[in-house]
């Protein structure tokens, strides 16, 4: 088996965004609405490894109907961002945490494991290629979207023997518009992300289709994001879509779900456990309870709740919601360590605080 690790190949894109209107998407790029010149892609075929590595214009995929990835969804992806840092250079995020990521969620899903290596080059050579479409505004970044699906033409149910990696990059604003206000939360009674042996742990999309009717459920119930409750008891509290939850109490400790398989092991829940720690903070990793949550808002012992994930960062949570649930956090807004944590944790990733832990990579 070969792994191309040498420089991609690299084709420029002959018609790129012109730079005029380049300028006015960096201005307010909003999310994952936009999309830069390039993207990478990469094959892979059992018995040959993986090959054709390039650089190439951002263009359509061309996906014969058979398409296993279609069926069976044998899919899985990444999200990152790519930061600016005062000198103007391109920074990422510990990268090398997705790259292992990655290769566990294909492990997960039969899929062929894409070496460190290769994924590592990736990210930065298309950082490297639309380096020029990074936005400079603080709360805003190049977020890339490194993703696989199984390409081998089959209707058979079984693991493929071809796989198609591709990374693609989008200009960031904040995710929740208007920088990060508390968000409310739904508490998801009637559906669950993931249940023990599932693939909660996976990053795959099947996960996130899953989600969308509890997601639905809470906007149409006038909340921002849903929080999802464990399979089983549906008492402990897990996760919400798309990131994880922390719980900062008045004894200086904070709190957060353990990986237990059913929650998404995020790269800034990791940070935020050591980020916490430096600050004195006591952590723990364990189960909590619905009505301890609730129990705990009521008397004020709980003083803040957090959501944290690379797309919204480190976001407050200010109010809960769910059938015959109806509680506050704190006084309803982004309390002292949310916004602690969050400043350590941007000035870092923007390269304007000292990095201890060696988590910036300069492209
Ligand atoms: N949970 C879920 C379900 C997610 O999709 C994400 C976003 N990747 C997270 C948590 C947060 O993970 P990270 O901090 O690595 O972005």
């Amino acid at each position: 088996m070969t792994d191309p690790i040498e420089p991609f190949a690299v084709e420029a894109n002959p018609s790129p965004v012109d730079p005029a209107a380049r300028a006015a998407i960096l201005a307010d790029p909003g999310f994952g609405k936009s999309f830069t010149d390039h993207m990478v892609s990469i094959r892979y075929r059992a018995g040959q490894g993986w090959y054709d590595a390039r650089v190439m214009p951002r263009g359509p995929v061309l996906l014969d109907p058979a398409t296993s990835g279609l069926h069976y969804a044998q899919q899985i992806f990444e999200g990152m961002k790519a930061y600016r840092t005062p000198d103007g250079s391109a920074a990422l995020f510990r990268p090398a945490a997705n790259a292992a990521r990655f290769r566990a969620s294909a492990k997960r899903m039969a899929m062929a494991e894409l070496p460190d290596a290769l994924f590592l080059e990736s990210v930065r050579a298309l950082v490297r290629a639309d380096r020029d479409w990074i936005p400079p505004a603080a709360g805003s970044a190049l977020y890339l979207r490194p993703f696989m699906y199984a390409s081998e033409v089959f209707l058979g149910v079984k693991p493929a023997t071809e796989y198609h990696y591709l990374v693609i990059a989008s200009p960031a604003g904040p995710y929740f518009k208007g920088g990060a206000p508390a968000i409310s939360i739904w508490v998801s009674q009637d559906y669950s992300r993931a249940a023990p042996g599932g693939t909660g742990a996976a990053k795959c999309g099947g996960n996130y289709a899953a989600s969308l009717i509890a997601q639905a459920e809470s906007i149409a119930e006038g909340c921002d994001q849903v929080v999802f409750l464990d399979a089983r008891e549906c008492r402990y509290v897990e996760e919400l879509g798309g990131m994880n939850l922390f719980f900062v109490f008045d004894d200086n400790r904070i709190v957060t779900p353990p990986l237990t398989g059913t929650i998404l092991p995020g790269i800034t829940r990791d940070s935020i456990l050591t980020l916490a720690a430096d600050m004195g903070l006591q952590v723990e990793e364990r189960a909590y309870a619905i009505d301890e949550w609730q129990a705990d808002a009521a008397s004020g012992h709980l003083r803040e709740t957090l959501a944290c994930g690379t797309a919204a960062v480190v976001t407050p949570v200010g109010a809960v919601r769910g059938r015959d649930l109806d509680f506050r956090i704190g006084n309803g807004g982004p309390g002292d360590v949310t916004s602690a944590l969050r400043d350590r944790l941007v000035a870092i990733q923007r390269g304007e605080a000292p990095d201890p832990h060696g988590w910036v990579e300069r492209v």
